[in-house]
């Protein structure tokens, strides 16, 4: 090889960073589309609504009062005044105003965490399934995801932080608070870092998403990374936030400046309008995910595709064994022959294996046709 063929390349550094396999089902699906096939699309994830009006006058009126300059990198004063504010209301997480960091979505947030705590060397304990950009966000920070059966305890020396997230993406499974304490204890006793995903906090069907950084000893052990994107439908205005106390906060801060500079400024104007929508909004939407995936856990069980009734998030995860154990090849087999896009469950890892992921943050009618053309080649 040439000295100049050596020098054009990636860092090393990205050599095990993939793209998601998700992004590559959307394109095959945006592909079907093109062809002029219906697709049944549960593979999605994003909410079924759209942004409530208020936000986007928000956004508008911010760009019509030339709010339009360089805010500060972290987030403007009000929006971070609003969100600590909820954060003891809601989440029982003492903060203040300097403990909050305003991101990128919540995806920008995770990313700024694991780059905070992380060395090369360092393990991360991920419960499996897990969402899968974690693997490659840890992988990125040269650090290794080690994939747990959840709650499962293990730690080794190089054991640095535990990825915890609740609601969880694709399971919906909700951590109870007993179970946020055995995972606190043991992160106390190893003396690991815990970064926190709540990014489903408002998708919860059955009991209460609990906040693993309320805590006794938590708080100052814990980032926690959230989002606009689900709640409030806000997925493309990428807006979210992180929660932590120093030293991480400064290493947050460094990375935010050096990495976007900020949340554009009107939008973090309407994510101030979007802090000041009443709980009523959010638990009205919250009723009609529960509609959806009953509908949804209720079609699949008859169809012999055994699923757990997720108790948060908006993802059903059954079983498709009676298809094929192999997932990548039962939902291919979905979506060629009932048109019914999903996603294999090994792509949240091993553990995912035998079962796929459907989306239910679509319309009713949507998931009533799903299941039908799923009933015409099932039955
Ligand atoms: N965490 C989990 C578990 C998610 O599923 C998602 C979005 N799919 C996010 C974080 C981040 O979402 P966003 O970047 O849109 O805020």
């Amino acid at each position: 090889m040439t000295s100049k063929a050596k020098s054009i390349r990636l860092s090393k550094r990205l050599d095990e960073v993939g793209f998601s396999d998700i992004v590559q089902i959307r394109n095959k699906v945006l592909e079907l589309r093109a062809s002029g096939k219906q697709v049944h699309a549960f593979h999605g994830g994003e909410p079924f609504f759209e942004t409530p009006d208020c936000i986007k006058y928000a956004n508008l009126r911010a760009l019509v009062d030339n709010k339009t300059r360089y805010a500060p990198s972290s987030g403007i004063e009000p929006l971070r005044a609003a969100i600590a504010k909820k954060l003891e209301t809601k989440n029982h997480i003492e903060a203040g105003v300097d403990d909050v960091i305003v991101t990128s979505g919540g995806a920008h947030a995770l990313h700024v965490a694991f780059e905070a705590v992380l060395d090369p060397g360092d393990d991360v304990l991920v419960f499996a399934p897990f969402w899968t950009p974690i693997k490659d966000m840890v992988t990125l920070a040269q650090a290794r995801p080690v994939m747990v059966p959840t709650l499962e305890h293990f730690s080794t020396p190089a054991t640095r932080a535990i990825y915890y997230n609740t609601p969880q993406n694709p399971s919906g499974l909700v951590f109870s608070r007993s179970e946020a304490e055995e995972v606190a204890a043991f992160a106390r006793k190893h003396h690991l870092i815990v970064i926190a995903d709540e990014a489903y906090e408002d998708l919860v069907y059955e009991g209460e998403h609990f906040s693993i950084a309320s805590l006794p000893g938590m708080a100052e052990r814990t980032i926690t990374a959230y989002t606009f994107s689900k709640t409030y439908a806000m997925t493309g205005w990428r807006a979210g936030y992180a929660v932590a106390k120093e030293p991480f906060m400064t290493g947050l801060r460094k990375l935010v400046l050096y990495s976007t500079n900020g949340v554009s400024t009107p939008t973090q104007w309407a994510a101030l309008e979007a802090m000041s929508l009443q709980e009523a909004t959010i638990a009205a939407r919250r009723d009609e995910y529960r509609q959806r995936r009953n509908l949804l856990v209720k079609g699949l069980c008859e169809l012999g595709l055994e699923c757990e009734i997720p108790a948060g998030a908006f993802y059903a995860f059954p079983s498709v064994r009676k298809i094929d154990k192999d997932s990548r090849r039962a939902a291919a087999q979905l979506l060629d022959k009932a048109n019914v896009a999903t996603i294999p469950g090994v792509v949240f890892g091993a553990q995912g294996e035998g079962h796929v992921r459907f989306s239910y943050a679509v319309p009713l009618e949507a998931i009533s046709a799903g299941l039908e053309a799923l009933r015409k080649v099932l039955d």
